[in-house]
């Protein structure tokens, strides 16, 4: 049995990882899931990490999590992939598109609580949160996913 396993340094924190023979895996330290393809297209948000690799570093420079997107690369990774989820004030949020309503739903993960959108220029612009416009208290959300199970 020979392992495949590949040593290589991670994109963002420069710790030395493992990765599989198709070039990926995760790093302990920051928790970037390391990835050939977003190596070569670091400004592109949503290749298996929801920021960009470019923000990933620029976040953990800054010393916060390289999984943590910002609001842009957020709503991005909805328009190319439909379903994420972000983590503000100990509660879980999901946006995904709402078949029954036609709408995107912003979705209170704890409470099955919705807020409803006409689309995603109207959640980027218009999404609140306790009186805050999403992209205010953006900054104290703690982290951002693809959607898990609700
Ligand atoms: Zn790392």
């Amino acid at each position: 049995m020979s392992k495949e396993n590949i040593k290589v340094k991670c994109d963002v924190c420069n710790l030395v990882i493992e990765i599989d023979k198709w070039g990926n895996g995760e790093c302990k330290n920051c928790g970037w899931r390391q990835s050939e393809e977003s190596f070569q297209h670091p400004n592109v948000a949503g290749i298996r990490n929801i920021p960009c690799l470019n923000n990933a570093i620029k976040q953990y420079n800054n010393g916060k999590p390289a999984t943590l997107a910002n609001f842009d690369d957020f709503v991005n990774v909805y328009k190319n992939y439909g379903e994420v989820e972000f983590t503000l004030n100990h509660s879980r949020y999901g946006v995904l598109f709402d078949d029954s309503k036609n709408k995107i739903a912003l979705l209170n993960i704890q409470s099955g609580e919705k807020q409803f959108y006409n689309n995603i220029e109207d959640f980027s612009k218009n999404a609140k949160l306790n009186g805050f416009l999403l992209s205010d208290v953006w900054k104290d959300v703690t982290s951002t996913d693809f959607l898990q199970d609700t």
